[in-house]
Parts: structure tokens; C-alpha cells; sequence
């Protein structure tokens, strides 16, 4: 789960940064509203927040902006002012959750985990031919067989569950898989992909990981 923090105030970003990745989130920040933007447009991220006082252009414009660009990733919006009338341009300009500063960590730490909770909840499954993968067990499925996954494999076929036949680069699986600082290369994406064919196979199903040489992976259903 990767969080990106759009926030120029460096103390709050700090602090934020620090509250999310105590409890396991990877985070990334942006202090400015266009490289928040550029950020946000890659759609790596499971959640932003997102400020709305930024440098460049506000949060509204922000958000108005990438949702035009058909980018759905939910947004948590703070604010100093909790006026109704940023409320509402706020969810009118895309914002998912409205929270007014100052707050304090659990609110925020609530906030984060119920918009994520509700995204699990529209989803608990992806399915791809006749194969499923379990987001709730991190399990992979066909028909009544499962197979466990690691954390690693279940990031990776979760990637390319999602992705559903189109291919998903290399590098986008680095960052989504082992994040933005790790130093995990090219060649642990195709270990992994190894350990993902194997356990595919072990089920008997019929769907296939096919690597696009220099491109990325996709899965194919045979
Ligand atoms: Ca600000």
C-alpha cells in the first residue's frame, strides 16, 4: 500500500510520513501542486492526501485535474479552513474524504484506513481466465484449489490481476512490488514472476504470465 502526501508544510509531511509508515504504508511526497500532480498521474498510488494551500495550484485544481485524466485513486483532502463551502468544492472537485486541520493522528489514521477498507470492499477478488486471486487471503484460486502467496507474490499478481491482459512494466512493478527506495532490480521482478508461473501451474490453470521483452509482463489466458 503506497500513500502519496501532498503537503508543503515539510513538518506536517514529516510527521505524516513517519504516522503512516509506523503502521506499514510505504508514503511518498510531493510539496508543490504540479509535482503532486505529475506524481498522482502515474496512478501507482493506493490513496493521496492531498492539501489544499499548495504552491503552483491549490488541491481542487489538482484534483479536478486528475480526474479528468480518468485517474481514480481515492483522495483525502485536508484543509485549514472547514468551512461547507471548501467541503463541497472539495468533493466536487473529485476529493473521496474531507478532513479539517488541525487533526489529529488517529482521526487521520481512521480516515486512511476506512477510504481503504471501502476500496477492498468493492473488490475482493480479481479474476483473469480461470484463475483468482483472494485479496482478502492473499490466496491464489481456481476452482476449489488455493495456494498461499508471500507478501511479494501477492503485490505482483495483484499488479497484473488488476492490470487484466495489458502489460505492466518492469519498472512499475519495482516501484508497486518493492517501492520507490528499495533497491530490489529488474531481476527480482523475474524471480518472482518465476515463483507466480510455478504456483499458477500448481493449480492446473490455464492462465500465463508472458513476459514482453523489454516491455513488462501481462497475464494471457490460454
Ligand atoms: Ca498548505
Amino acid at each position: 500500500m503506497t500513500i502519496l502526501i501532498i503537503e508543503d508544510e515539510e513538518l506536517l509531511s514529516e510527521s505524516l510520513r513517519e504516522l503512516l509508515s509506523q503502521r506499514g504504508f510505504a508514503t511518498e511526497a510531493a510539496f508543490d501542486g504540479p509535482t503532486g500532480l505529475e506524481y498522482a498521474l502515474t496512478g501507482l498510488y493506493d490513496l493521496i492526501v492531498l492539501d489544499v494551500m499548495l504552491p503552483g495550484f491549490d488541491g481542487f485544481e489538482l484534483a479536478r485535474r486528475l480526474r479528468s485524466k480518468r485517474v481514480g485513486t481515492p483522495i483525502l483532502m485536508l484543509t485549514a479552513r472547514s468551512g461547507l463551502d471548501d467541503r463541497v468544492e472539495g468533493m466536487d472537485a473529485g476529493a473521496d474524504y474531507y478532513l479539517a486541520k488541525p487533526f489529529e493522528a488517529r482521526e487521520l489514521l481512521a480516515c486512511v484506513n476506512a477510504m481503504l477498507r471501502r476500496q477492498g470492499a468493492q473488490v475482493d477478488e480479481l479474476r483473469f481466465g480461470d484463475a483468482a486471486l483472494d485479496l482478502a487471503s492473499a490466496e491464489l484460486v481456481r476452482a476449489d484449489r488455493r495456494i498461499r502467496l508471500s507478501a511479494r507474490e501477492f503485490e505482483l499478481a495483484r499488479c497484473l490481476f488488476a492490470a487484466g491482459g495489458r502489460i505492466v512494466s518492469k519498472e512499475t512493478l519495482l516501484v508497486k512490488v518493492w517501492g520507490w527506495e528499495s533497491e530490489a532490480v529488474e531481476n527480482n521482478v523475474e524471480v518472482y514472476v518465476g515463483f507466480l508461473r510455478r504456483k499458477l501451474a500448481a493449480l492446473g490453470s490455464a492462465v500465463k504470465i508472458k513476459a514482453q521483452r523489454s516491455l513488462g509482463y501481462r497475464l494471457e489466458a490460454e
